[in-house]
């Protein structure tokens, strides 16, 4: 092996935002920063930490452009390493901080990290197929239309083989006059294909409860519109976020909101309090009531009972309920991406919740034992 080759990719280093969704990373995806952080932030069960609170930027064009031919660079760099070693699984052992700096991973300083990430990233993406890239951080909608649809034409023509380009969205961004429908549909139509937004609650009392910045109307017009300009679009909930007060109320408007969209998925996030939000103090100043586990399940059911979608719904978060068993945990519900099709599969997870509620409640792993894992 020729160790200059693994030396030059240790000069390529592109932005990589701190999440995206769970579904994203199962695919491998491409990560594209184009914008960075929230610029809402206020929300009170997330208050923008996933992103440390760092003030909303936008991205020039030039820089993302410039991480694209970056990630260009690095995936033309490792196709040569792994003709020379037989295969991306030989390249595989050498995308590994003991190998590309002689440390171990926790012992990277920043700019060793960066370039470990960004050639991480970009090896996982060829070896999964490089068919999907996903555009961070928590709302790329809010670029300017004609900038986007320049960032996703270029990302295609840079890498004509992607079959899928996703990004969260705003719904607020989504509703808005300004963002109109035929302008989406050209984002689509330049393959922006698949759209991830934060519903979290279709009740308009919880949704100014938790400050989301969004009524549930502006829910269902931007739902709407994102499904009539082509985007496959997943919509997120989460069960429990209004605690007891607002449970029956939560369940009953999210299905309703939902069947008024009919998103391609509806996705569970559970409640949990996140340290350093608004929601936390409350709960931790006894405020905010979170409900039992078998409270929850009643508000899934709920839920369910009354959604009338045509999509998929899915649990497929470590936080979704799970019950102990001899040999450790057990989820509830299925974790994989694609879940259960509706209504098909609808009394499935009725029968599930039923099954759920007949198990010892001190059984199910509590929200509050999963507070230190939502940090
Ligand atoms: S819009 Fe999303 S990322 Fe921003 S604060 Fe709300 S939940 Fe968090």
């Amino acid at each position: 092996m020729n160790l200059s080759e693994l030396e030059k990719l240790k000069e390529y280093s592109f932005q990589i935002g701190p999440i995206r969704p769970p579904s994203e990373g199962a695919s491998h995806s491409l990560l594209i920063r184009t914008t960075c952080n929230c610029p809402w932030s206020l929300c009170k069960f997330c208050y923008g930490t996933f992103y440390n609170r760092e003030r909303f930027q936008l991205r020039s064009l030039e820089e993302i452009k410039k991480d694209i031919d970056t990630a260009k660079t690095i995936s033309q760099q490792i196709k040569v390493m792994a003709k020379r070693l037989g295969g991306l699984s030989g390249v595989g052992k050498l995308i590994e901080p003991s190998s590309l700096y002689n440390k171990d991973f926790k012992k990277l300083d920043q700019k060793e990290l960066k370039n470990f990430q960004s050639v991480k990233n970009v090896f996982d993406w060829l070896r999964s197929g490089a068919r999907s890239a996903f555009l961070q951080d928590a709302n790329s909608l809010i670029m300017r239309t004609a900038d986007l649809f320049e960032v996703v034409r270029y990302l295609k023509q840079t890498f004509p083989n992607l079959q899928r380009i996703t990004s969260y969205a705003r719904a607020k961004t989504l509703a808005q006059e300004t963002k109109t429908l035929e302008e989406l549909k050209k984002l689509h139509e330049a393959g922006l294909s698949r759209l991830h937004v934060g519903l979290e609650t279709g009740d308009n009392e919880l949704l100014k409860y938790v400050n989301k910045g969004v009524t549930s109307e502006e829910h269902v017009l931007a739902g709407r519109k994102a499904k009539e300009a082509g985007f496959e679009l997943s919509e997120y909930w989460m069960p429990g976020l209004g605690g007891k007060t607002f449970s029956e109320q939560h369940a009953l408007n999210t299905a309703r909101v939902l069947n008024a969209i009919n998103p391609d998925f509806v996705r569970s996030r559970r409640f949990v309090p996140r340290k350093a939000t608004p929601l936390f103090e409350e709960w931790k100043e006894g405020e905010f009531h979170l409900l039992s586990p078998h409270e929850e399940l009643r508000e899934i059911g709920m839920m369910i009972e009354n959604l009338d979608i045509t999509g998929r719904v899915c649990f497929d978060h470590f936080m979704n309920p799970a019950y102990k068993v001899e040999s450790g945990y057990v989820w509830l519900f299925k974790q994989d991406y694609d879940g259960y099709k509706f209504q098909e599969e609808k009394p499935t997870v009725i029968r599930l919740v039923e099954q759920g509620l007949d198990i010892d409640e001190s059984l199910f792993i509590r929200a509050e034992a999963l507070v230190k894992k939502s940090l």
